[in-house]
């Protein structure tokens, strides 16, 4: 079960730049009904592997992603922004942000510029890309685009036609059944024990 975080200050602690109101609501209401809502999703996942009815399983990954993301960044969010009290990042974050940015000055431009740009919902991102050991702006259409935040990979099966269409032609069960024989559990386990 996921559980709610708490607010490590209180509803009125951002006044004047955002609204206790606005918190009120955002807080109690609406990151509320994510996390309430990434439960039921995960109940009734666990029912359907229960009783093996994946009927609705499309629809129910899609809610996993969509409620499970809004909550993983609201609760960034929340966290990441404090009473009006100067802070600055830390001497090895600014050096990270100076080699990749070019200045404190210039990530401020480009992720402000890219938050007014996002296309209808969606939030701006300061990212650490692991595989690149670096720092880049991202824009982010709703909460997820499929994904949750944070989450690493261990296991992926390419499911664009390039990668099964020349053998395998429109029968893509037929793929997916026999992508099993092949799978080297030997790395999944790397990466899974490298990331407990
Ligand atoms: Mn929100």
């Amino acid at each position: 079960m996921l559980k709610m975080i708490e607010l490590p200050y209180p509803l009125n602690a951002l006044e004047p730049y955002y609204s206790m109101q606005t918190l009120d609501l955002h807080y109690h209401i609406l990151y509320k009904g994510y996390v309430d809502n990434t439960n039921k999703t995960q109940e009734k996942l666990e029912k359907a592997r229960n009783t093996g009815d994946f009927e609705n399983l499309k629809c129910l990954e899609k809610n996993l992603s969509f409620f499970g993301s809004g909550a993983i960044l609201h609760e960034l969010f929340f966290m990441n922004m404090g009473p009006a009290v100067p802070t600055e990042p830390s001497s090895q974050l600014m050096e990270q942000i100076g080699k990749d940015f070019g200045s404190f000055e210039m990530f401020k431009k480009q992720f402000s510029e890219a938050s007014k740009a996002v296309e209808a919902s969606g939030w701006a991102l300061l990212v650490w890309v692991p595989k690149w050991k670096k720092l880049e702006v991202l824009q982010c259409e709703k909460h997820q685009d499929l994904t949750l935040w944070g989450c690493i990979p261990l296991l992926v099966l390419d499911m664009w036609e390039h990668s099964y269409y020349l053998q395998y032609q429109t029968k893509r069960p037929e793929y997916v059944n026999a992508f099993w024989n092949i799978v080297n559990w030997n790395e999944v386990n790397k990466r899974y024990k490298n990331i407990s």
